[in-house]
């Protein structure tokens, strides 16, 4: 058999949100690697993607400019990709400022409901533990642990921190279809990203997702994914066909953020062909024909 093709990767956080590599240094990394495209994905934020495509101009490797938006779904995980969004469409800037400051808030809100449970815990604890990435519940609960109020993180999470825990606030997201509509606002193209984590879908669920979704503009589903299973991967992909969309496919990097994952690479036999990328840019152009690109 021929050995697996690891051409691109459509998937990758920088430290603009939760990745330990900045943007320049994912565009060397990737080089050094051999690939030849990239797609900057950073949660909610465009803010790597300039110094990522210029990084790229100067070592002649192609950068998408994308985005990671988590949406909102109330049976489990959802997050789009947006690719080929325009960074400085002014929509999109404003919708990512509205994620931003609603995470703010959240932070805010959760050291009050600690404190209030006793707990002594102030933002500045949390921010120096995030360092310049996104707060996060594991950053609560590290403190919670350190301070002696928990056994563990596990346990931290079981007090306080779980889904509906006395210390959990709701994040702000917001719907697909209004998700989509912004990515699109920026001439991007929007992507289910691994499927896998909407969870607890039972038979014919997804499908109908799928089905809903492409009603509102999607146009791609992320097929190629380190956690999918070889069944996944063939739902995923028949899917596509059926609907007609784009299969995208990374390895969700984040540099030293997430141990066993590398740029380009998944499971042992999984594709990333530049045709993912042709395929792309044949639909972008479809997409927007007569528009300027
Ligand atoms: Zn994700
Ligand atoms: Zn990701």
């Amino acid at each position: 058999m021929a050995e697996s093709v690891k051409e691109v990767d459509l998937h990758v956080h920088t430290t603009a949100s939760d990745g330990s590599m900045s943007p320049a240094e994912v565009v060397t990394h990737a080089k050094e690697k051999g690939l030849r495209a990239i797609a900057i994905t950073d949660h909610d934020t465009v803010e790597g993607v300039e110094e990522g495509m210029r990084a790229g101009r100067e070592s002649r490797l192609e950068v998408i400019p994308g985005v990671e938006l988590s949406v909102d779904f109330s049976k489990g995980t959802m997050h789009l990709l947006g690719y080929y969004i325009d960074p400085h469409c002014a929509e999109l800037v404003e919708k990512l400022m509205v994620v931003q400051r609603g995470r703010a808030e959240r932070n805010i809100k959760m050291v009050k409901r600690l404190q209030d449970l006793g707990v002594d815990i102030d933002l500045s604890e949390v921010r120096g533990l995030a360092g310049h990435g996104q707060i996060g519940r594991p950053h609560f609960a590290r403190i919670i642990v350190q301070k002696g109020y928990a056994r563990s993180i596990q346990d931290a999470f079981d007090r306080f921190l779980h889904k509906g825990g006395p210390a959990y606030v709701e994040k702000f997201r917001f719907p697909p279809e209004e998700a989509m509509r912004f990515i699109a606002k920026a001439g991007g193209l929007a992507a289910l990203a691994h499927p896998f984590t909407l969870n607890k879908l039972q038979e014919g669920e997804l499908e109908d997702l799928v089905v809903e979704l492409k009603k509102e503009g999607l146009e791609g589903i992320e097929v190629y994914y380190p956690d999918h299973t070889e069944e996944q991967r063939r739902l995923y992909r028949y899917l596509a066909q059926k609907y007609k969309l784009f299969i995208a496919g990374g390895s969700d990097f984040h540099g030293l953020n997430r141990e066993g994952v590398e740029l380009g690479e998944g499971l042992r036999d999984m594709e990333f062909p530049y045709r993912l990328v042709e395929e792309l840019k044949r639909r972008r152009k479809a997409l927007f024909r007569g528009k300027n690109l």
